[in-house]
């Protein structure tokens, strides 16, 4: 880290902390994680909202020469069991939020030596509490883990299925950091809200990004709209990043205004796919921000592909972009290729493949699943994409949520950006469902915007004017429910898929 020591480092319900207070704090909270017997390597989960403790869990983790093993705050008591032994962890932390599942946990996860406190309210039986133990303990000196070394287990997003536990090493994390701190012009003067939650690789990565320039960390306990257009005018927070539902639901709070917003330089998105029609809205609403979308994963430390600001407009030469990934982050290779893994040309679509210093070496206790998806020297992402003559990325599908419909391939981000063009939607899904003729037929999940009056036919004329036939969907579902969405604000196509496909074998692609 950049000297700073009195520049502010953290700020949490209006409590802020220079950089000096915050390196006092972590090392010896890293003092008091060894006098629990962490050995080097040694796994320490937390299971908290954001804040400032958040950070000071990371730090102090690596500080000690442990793993960090961050918990999705969302996942059911067996999840959270399997993750803690999954990863053998020894350190269980816990906020108010969480205590009282304490001991139900530390009961399925015997390897857990000591349970930590990090809240305000009452402590569960036996924790230790996270300030005392700082107040309590000398620094110790940072482990000197090296490059290669494991620095965390992250759980993938759950998206298409059970998470997976990502091994990152120091060397990925710092490699992905370095890039995040240039590509989102991030300076000691900057401050970076943590709206996405930090158990999150996505928010660690960007926090570590920050903390490599010794800026400013802001803290909301998780995403709420109210809360983080608030946090933004009391702190006047420069970077935000939000996965595209994140910002829709920003853009349409009541609450809502640019100049509130005034403040935020950079806004860093993705995680899915964002419709051309939600982006425009976006860019119209916060006119003063420059917008940087990655297209990435958490094999891949965060990012992988970079769509700069400049190409963040509907007019001029660099228009035309705005439903690209953009091109490969400096120490990222990538390829498209078929299923074969031979390379395509230029505009064929096919599965994309990335190597490079910040890409995992593969996937906790799973080495089936890391080799299968580390072959050939090759990071295999089940995403599907193109490169345009240009070198500029377009992501068109997971292949898990390809629909194969009469023997076409329909990719359903390209189907709902049709839909979301359609103003009276406000967010939709298109999945495939069984089908005794097609295979699968493409039918769509619609949630329009409130009193709108909207039928399936209306949809799929909609969709008839702007995509071909054979990829507009059969059948369309306009509820009055929000569709589900996973912790970091991703749709669940696996759970709207679920009813349709019980009883059926959905195919592997
Ligand atoms: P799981 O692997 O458990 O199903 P997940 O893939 O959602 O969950 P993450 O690692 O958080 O977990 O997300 C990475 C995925 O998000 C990518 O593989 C890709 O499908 C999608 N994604 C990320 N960025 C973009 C983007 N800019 N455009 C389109 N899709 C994106
Ligand atoms: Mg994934």
């Amino acid at each position: 880290m950049q000297v700073n020591a009195t520049g502010v480092a953290t700020i949490d319900h209006g409590k802020s902390r220079t950089w000096r207070e915050f390196v006092g704090r972590v090392t010896r909270l890293a003092a008091t994680f060894l006098d629990t017997g962490l050995e080097p390597g040694g796994r320490v989960a937390m299971l908290a909202w954001n804040g400032s403790t958040y950070l000071e869990y990371y730090y102090a983790t690596f500080w000690a020469g442990g793993v960090a093993v961050p918990i999705n705050t969302r996942w059911a008591i067996p999840e959270i069991s399997f993750a803690l032994t999954d990863s053998g962890a020894r350190i269980l932390i816990v906020d108010d939020h969480f205590a009282a599942l304490a001991p139900d946990l530390l009961a399925a996860a015997p390897d857990v030596r000591a349970l930590i406190f990090a809240g305000d309210g009452p402590a569960p039986a036996g924790a230790l509490r996270w300030d005392a133990l700082i107040a309590g303990a000398e620094p110790v000196p940072d482990a000197g883990r090296g490059w290669d070394d494991l620095a965390g287990i992250f759980y993938t997003g759950g998206t298409t299925g059970r998470s997976k536990g990502v091994m990152l090493s120091h060397g990925n994390l710092i490699t992905n950091g370095m890039a995040e701190a240039i590509w989102l012009n991030m300076r000691q003067s900057s401050s970076y809200l943590h709206a996405a939650p930090s158990f999150h690789l996505a928010d660690a990565a960007a926090g570590f990004a920050m903390t490599a320039v010794a800026g400013t960390h802001v803290f909301v306990d998780a995403f709420d709209p109210a809360e983080v257009l608030r946090a933004i005018a009391d702190s006047g927070a420069t970077h935000l990043l939000l996965v595209p539902t994140m910002i829709q639901m920003l853009i349409e709070h009541p609450g809502f205004s640019p100049d509130q917003a005034a403040s935020v330089e950079t806004i860093f998105y993705g995680g899915s796919p964002m419709s051309e029609a939600l982006l425009e809205r976006a860019l119209a609403a916060l006119p003063r921000a420059r917008f940087v979308q990655a297209y990435g994963m958490t094999e891949t430390s965060a990012i992988a592909t970079i769509l700069e600001p400049d190409f963040h407009v509907t007019h001029g030469p660099n228009a035309g972009r705005l439903r690209s990934a953009g091109r490969p982050a400096s120490h990222v290779g990538l390829r498209i290729v078929d299923a074969e893994d031979r390379p395509l040309p230029a505009g064929e679509v096919g599965e994309i493949l990335v190597r490079g210093p910040n890409i995992t070496a593969g996937y906790w206790n799973q080495p089936d699943l890391s080799a299968s998806a580390l072959r050939n020297g090759w990071m295999h992402t089940g995403d599907v994409g193109y490169l345009a003559d240009d070198g500029f990325l377009y992501v068109v599908d997971r292949l898990k949520d390809m629909i194969i419909s009469g023997g076409e391939n329909v990719y359903s981000a390209e189907v709902e950006n049709a839909i979301a063009q359609h103003p009276a939607v406000r967010m939709c899904a298109v999945i495939g469902i069984p089908d005794p003729r097609w295979g699968e037929a493409v039918h769509a999940v619609v949630w329009p915007i409130a009193d709108a009056e909207v039928t399936s036919d209306a949809i799929i004329a909609h969709c008839r004017r702007h995509i071909a036939g054979y990829k507009c969907p059969r059948s369309v579902d306009v509820t009055d429910q929000p569709v589900p969405l996973s912790a970091a604000g991703k749709i669940l196509k696996n759970v709207l898929r679920e009813p349709y496909w019980r009883g059926h074998d959905k195919h592997v692609h």
